[in-house]
């Protein structure tokens, strides 16, 4: 049986950062997953993912946001490719009534709040200066905005194809396609089964993502959703203020944690990113629904864009499914195994976890570290 001072299950987000912070410091390590990522099938694919640093979902999870940037931004140098945009983000409230998000009051108000305590330099913006800033948004009367200069967009598959290929230089094995079947910590070693292979190691970190249901126990599991999500590609009138919009952007355009619109600037000059969020369960990501009807892109154009933006044209070029892993109060998933003492559970779950992942797994190498 090959032994390694480390396993990293799960070689999503979390786990390449993991896998790279612990080959950085020549540890011997293994990193596994069930596919060849980055892939399709998990929570961090396509094309961009949104980082803000004054973090709505909780003002403990700003360092992590700012490291993960400085991170990106040396992983770019060192990979001579662009990880990070900073575009600035434009959060909008309909000013109507609050409007919640991932469990907590007011996220305008609470996003405004960390800003100034963190001194994260920000504007607020007047109904009438986002008009003429942003063309593209037809707002409420009462809409109010937050621009935060520091936030933009990452490309997530280039981070992870990044974080993999420098570990693997600096000596880290990797095993793809193959999903691990079990663990089991007997006489100081975590003992990982595969479908042809058995590895052990002295300290071992889950990185699952959404199949963290597979390693967690029945309470805990029941505890968790996994909600489909659908990112959209739409067109746009050429030479609309589409075009020219700059920034990344949320906007909260009623009360409910659905009334909810992202999107990015666009990467093609033709179509821009835009998505929603929706709650319900799917039970487990295997179980999820990868394709997207006619009829559900229909529905998206009448119930959440129409009305909405200068110029967007109801032509969706291209949709792709990806899923949430939510937990009750939205936080993430950190903590030892129960019953196995070198065994860590790390997801970054509820929908707000890509900003974070980078420096997550530095700070869980670091951990494993001073634990050999
Ligand atoms: C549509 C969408 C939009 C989002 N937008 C944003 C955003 O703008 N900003 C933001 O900060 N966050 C965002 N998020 C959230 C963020 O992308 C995720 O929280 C984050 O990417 C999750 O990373 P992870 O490493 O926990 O999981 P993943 O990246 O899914 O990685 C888990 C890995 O584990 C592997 N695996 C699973 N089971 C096994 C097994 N048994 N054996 C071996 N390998 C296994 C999988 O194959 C996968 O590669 C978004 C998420 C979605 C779905």
């Amino acid at each position: 049986m090959k032994e390694y001072n480390a396993i990293v299950i799960g070689l999503g987000a979390v786990g390449s950062a993991a896998l790279y912070f612990l080959s950085k410091n020549g540890t011997q390590v293994l990193g596994i997953d069930r596919f060849d990522p980055p892939h399709p099938m998990g929570s961090s694919h396509g094309e961009t993912r949104i980082s803000r640093l004054a973090v709505g979902e909780g003002q403990e999870y700003v360092k992590l946001a700012r490291r993960s940037q400085e991170i990106w931004n040396q992983l770019g140098q060192e990979s001579s490719q662009q990880l990070f945009c900073q575009t600035g983000g434009l959060l909008i409230d309909s000013g109507l009534r609050p409007w919640t998000k991932h469990g907590g009051s007011s996220f305008f108000d609470t996003t405004c709040q960390i800003a100034q305590s963190e001194k994260i330099q920000h504007e607020i913006l007047s109904e009438e200066s986002i008009r003429k800033r942003y063309p593209a948004f037809v707002l409420s009367d009462q809409a109010r905005g937050y621009l935060e200069r520091s936030a933009g967009y990452a490309f997530p598959e280039r981070i992870i194809r990044a974080q993999l290929d420098l570990a693997e230089r600096n000596g880290a094995k990797i095993r793809i396609n193959q999903p691990v079947r079990s663990i089991q910590q007997r006489n100081g070693w975590v003992e990982i089964d595969l479908i042809h292979e058995r590895f052990r190691a002295r300290q071992v970190v889950i990185a699952a993502g959404g199949w963290i249901l597979d390693f967690l126990e029945k309470e805990e599991k029941e505890r968790l959703k996994i909600s489909r999500q659908v990112l959209h590609w739409i067109a746009f009138e050429k030479g609309s203020p589409m075009a020219e919009l700059n920034s990344v952007f949320m906007w909260g355009f009623g009360p409910n944690p659905s009334d909810f619109l992202y999107g990015f600037p666009s990467l093609d000059g033709s179509t821009i990113k835009i998505a929603t969020e929706q709650f319900e369960d799917s039970g487990h990501p295997d179980l999820l629904l990868r394709s997207v009807s006619r009829r559900e892109k229909e529905r998206f154009w009448e119930e959440k864009l129409q009305g909405k933006f200068q110029g967007l044209l109801p032509k969706f070029e291209r949709s792709e499914v990806c899923f949430y892993t939510l937990t009750p109060d939205a936080k993430f998933v950190i903590r030892n195994h129960p019953q196995m003492d070198q065994v860590k559970f790390v997801s970054a779950c509820s929908g707000h976890g890509f900003k974070h992942a980078s420096a997550l797994g530095e700070e869980l190498a670091g951990e494993l570290l001073m634990r050999f």
